[in-house]
């Protein structure tokens, strides 16, 4: 959705004005965010590494707790929530908010689980075609588990992995560079497994044309969206991809370890050719509970269900994606879009004389999260940040993520993070500029 960017001034009137006037202002009210010393909330803008506690969160595990306490057993069938179908909850929901059909979408364990069943599935290396495009420096446990699987089949990471990078002298991807390697190496790529949005530069990449050029030379597609998932608008369906997975504790604020998502693209929902790692849960409903020998996937993603899932987990879960629901990405989007320009727009005006940021200018090319390289003592100022109890996050050697997230952080976040940056080194005059 696109709206008509806003006048930004550095003025702490601007703030205060664009927060009057955010439409989404009154969903901070449903979130509890950690204090100070005094009291106040602290000024919170890591939400892309753990999302904050919905209000509401205590009260839908409580029930849970308390249907046990109060049925045992026969709470699976009978709790208010009968657990026998809980996860079921979640599936329209979740559809919606990756643009999936509920039948390509599963609520289970956690994302690096549901990424080694999916690459059981979709990584089919043959010997002509057996390598796995991936981006350079993905998350670690990304890159472990791919590692593994090539080992796994045969194959010798070394030779079988393929890494993208950003090119000498830039901070992200370019889609062209994807494409390119793509067209001369594609015939020997079996499965292309990307990060939708990098979790340390930012960048949301174009999955709809990455799936396209990858199916051109009949590669399977796959996305991490751990970092996209609640962040930025999906169209999974859509776009084509074959499968994605993603946790559910950064921007979808599920809670710590939360049970993750995974989509599996309609396409292959009743495929019985694909290998697959099965338990009981996967297993047709009808049938389960009659403990048949024969293993028999429930068409679409559910089939890759594994255990019987945690309610607790999933009770927290509903408690967010209640609010994700009421919201809907669009309108999650709009502000997100006003509120990281508003960051970038700050930074550039007040920090631009030792501090750079990572992170795509586009809109369309990234999602809350700026990432900024200090040109030096980057750790002192973070090290300020968290004396003024502004919580972001540091990834050695110099980079600071900082995440205003449009369902709780305000424009006045954005403005102290900036206010605590500037006032910091025009107290340190010894700082080198860029
Ligand atoms: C956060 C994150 C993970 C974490 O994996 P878990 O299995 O949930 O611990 C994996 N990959 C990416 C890209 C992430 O951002």
């Amino acid at each position: 959705m696109t709206q008509p960017m806003t006048a930004y001034s550095t003025s702490l009137s601007c703030a205060k004005e664009l927060d009057r006037t955010d439409p989404l202002a009154a969903y901070r009210e449903r979130f509890l965010f950690p204090k100070r010393k005094d009291g106040e909330p602290c000024t919170y803008l890591c939400g892309n590494s753990l999302g904050l506690q919905p209000t509401t969160a205590a009260e839908f595990v409580k029930q849970e707790l308390d249907d046990w306490a109060r049925l045992g057993v026969d709470a699976h069938f009978r709790a208010q929530h009968p657990w026998m179908p809980y996860h079921e909850l979640l599936t329209e929901q979740t559809a919606r908010l990756v643009g999936a059909r509920p039948v390509e979408v599963v609520v289970m364990n956690t994302l690096t689980v549901n990424l080694h069943l999916m690459l059981v599935s979709f990584y089919q290396p043959t010997r002509t075609r057996y390598k796995i495009l991936m981006e350079s420096k993905a998350f670690p446990s990304d890159q472990y588990a791919i590692q593994s699987q090539v080992r796994h089949r045969g194959y010798d990471p070394e030779s079988a992995i393929v890494e993208v990078s950003p090119r000498v002298g830039e901070t992200h991807l370019r889609t062209e560079d994807i494409l390119e390697l793509l067209e001369s190496d594609g015939d020997t790529i079996a499965l292309i497994m990307l990060g939708g949005v990098n979790y340390y530069s930012g960048q949301c990449l174009d999955l709809q044309a990455i799936t396209r050029a990858g199916h051109a030379r009949d590669c399977i597609v796959g996305f991490d969206l751990a970092h996209a998932a609640g962040n930025v608008e999906l169209n999974l369906h859509d776009s084509g991809v074959d499968f994605a997975v993603w946790c559910s504790y950064k921007y979808l604020n599920g809670g710590p370890g939360c049970i993750a998502g995974c989509f599996v693209h309609e396409h292959h929902a009743t495929r019985t050719d694909l290998h697959r790692f099965a338990g009981w849960w996967g297993h047709n409903k009808s049938t389960r509970f009659r403990m048949p020998q024969q293993f028999e996937p429930i068409p679409g993603a559910e089939g890759w269900q594994l255990s019987n899932p945690p309610i607790l987990s999933l009770a927290a879960l509903r408690a967010a994606m209640d609010i994700f629901d009421e919201v809907g990405m669009p309108r999650l989007r709009a502000k997100s879009e006003q509120l990281t320009g508003y960051l970038e727009f700050l930074l550039q005006q007040e920090c631009s004389g030792f501090a750079r940021i990572l992170t795509p200018e586009s809109p369309g090319m990234r999602g809350c999260q700026l990432s900024i390289r200090f040109s030096a003592n980057g750790k002192q100022f973070f090290d300020e940040l968290r004396k003024q109890d502004i919580v972001c996050d540091w990834r050695e050697p110099d980079v600071i993520r900082v995440a205003p997230v449009p369902l709780y952080n305000t424009y006045r976040d954005v403005y102290r993070f900036v206010e605590v940056l500037s006032k910091f080194h025009n107290g340190r005059p010894g700082i080198e500029p860029l």
